[in-house]
């Protein structure tokens, strides 16, 4: 099924939808992001690592800021999985957070999920405020409050489920709804999900923005973001940004994502069932408050996660009873959690997020968000789930003496 690539995306995109008819998930993970063999036959594509093309060649490359062999192979394995006609890929999932943004003009408004991820956050407020960007932020995972998306009409409504670090999520559906008839665009970032686990576009939202960095490209080796849509001025727009602000990645960084996302669909599998599994194991455990994770009965939106998702991703978050130092030395004790930033990789990760991805947040705001000093979040990986349970054990046997 290796095909060769033509200069025309649109070709490219009528290929994708024939093929996406009649192929599952996985095929295409694995089928699409080949191409460019050549004469030589070769199975897997070529890494083009060249920063300009020759004139006037037939696929139409000119120089790899605008455009590049692994780019495409990328961006249509990626549009593929999120069932859409475009993608766009970047150097990270800020970098496509920027080339959304930057397409918005002074005095636009942004309504946001008052619960995005930190780096989106300080975007917003430290870099495109001063170009006169606004941005509200509201809990989206209410209804009552898509009333404000009829009262502002905004440009963009942006938001994220599951939500970082607290797995609220947000009904993609219904606020695409009212957002369709306030004629406001809808951006959901998809990260946490995955497309295998949610597709946002078939739900009614206009794109679907991924860090690539974390489930898709699955193995904490390279950073890179990409942003589907089936709206073509939205595409235009992407590709603008991407050679305009010079937001592209290296051709060797879209290759690894290629080859990551090829077993999106078995690691998403293995990352959910462990995930599950021990969230539902460490519920009921002394010395631990509560837990969050999307498919566990307990959690306040489970009907709407189970509507929304095919299974609850790879991420939970546990309140030990317990203050900042022993949460920390709990976290030291763990031999196959790493304590660091990030998540979907195939190695298990856990984070403090009060000391690290939230600690520029001021304590009683923490506190009243809901990220209190026990809080851990665990980006469960792809390893043995005995093991990593056996390790969760101790270190808690530890902790509750
Ligand atoms: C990591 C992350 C980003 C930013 O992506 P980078 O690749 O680190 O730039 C954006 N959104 C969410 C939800 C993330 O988890």
């Amino acid at each position: 099924m290796a095909h060769n690539f033509t200069r025309n995306r649109k070709h490219n995109e009528n290929n994708s939808m024939k093929r996406e008819a009649d192929s599952g998930f996985s095929t295409r993970a694995v089928h699409e992001g080949r191409g460019f063999a050549g004469t030589t036959g070769a199975v897997m594509p070529p890494i083009f690592m060249t920063s300009t093309f020759q004139t006037g060649n037939a696929d139409g490359f000119d120089y790899t800021r605008s455009g590049n062999p692994n780019f495409r192979l990328l961006e249509g394995s990626v549009a593929a999985l999120e069932g859409a006609r475009f993608a766009t890929c970047f150097a990270s999932g800020v970098s496509a957070i920027t080339a959304v943004v930057s397409s918005l003009k002074s005095g636009d408004l942004v309504l946001a999920e008052e619960n995005v991820y930190g780096c989106t956050y300080r975007l917003f407020d430290k870099v495109f405020a001063k170009f006169g960007l606004k941005v509200l932020y509201v809990d989206l995972s209410q209804p009552a409050n898509w009333e404000e998306i009829r009262r502002h009409r905004p440009t963009l409504v942006w938001l994220e489920s599951p939500t970082n670090p607290l797995l609220k999520i947000v009904d993609i559906a219904g606020i695409s709804a009212v957002a369709a008839e306030a004629g406001s665009t809808v951006l959901v970032d998809n990260t946490f999900a995955s497309p295998y686990l949610q597709r946002p576009l078939e739900l009614g939202a206009t794109m679907s923005l991924s860090s690539t960095t974390k489930y898709i490209n699955g193995h904490s080796d390279c950073l890179g973001g990409i942003v589907a849509t089936n709206e073509p001025a939205w595409h235009e727009r992407m590709v603008f940004a991407q050679k305009a602000l010079g937001l592209q990645p290296s051709p060797f960084d879209a290759w690894l994502t290629t080859r990551g996302q090829r077993t999106l669909a078995l690691r998403m599998e293995r990352h959910c069932a462990n995930a599950l599994q021990l969230a539902q194991w460490l519920e009921n455990r002394r010395g631990v408050r509560h837990v969050r994770y999307p498919f566990l009965p307990s959690h306040p939106q489970y009907e709407l996660a189970r509507r929304q998702m095919k299974a609850g991703s790879g991420i939970f978050i546990a309140e030990l009873d317990c203050a900042t130092e022993q949460a920390l030395a709990f976290c030291r004790r763990l031999r196959l959690f790493t304590l660091a930033e990030s998540l979907g990789g195939v190695e298990s990760l856990v984070c403090h997020p009060a000391t690290m991805t939230h600690a520029s947040v001021p304590p009683e705001v923490r506190r009243q968000v809901g990220i209190g000093d026990g809080l851990l979040r665990f980006s469960v990986g792809i390893e043995d789930m005995e093991d990593l349970r056996r390790d969760l054990d101790e270190a808690l046997n530890e902790l509750i003496g």
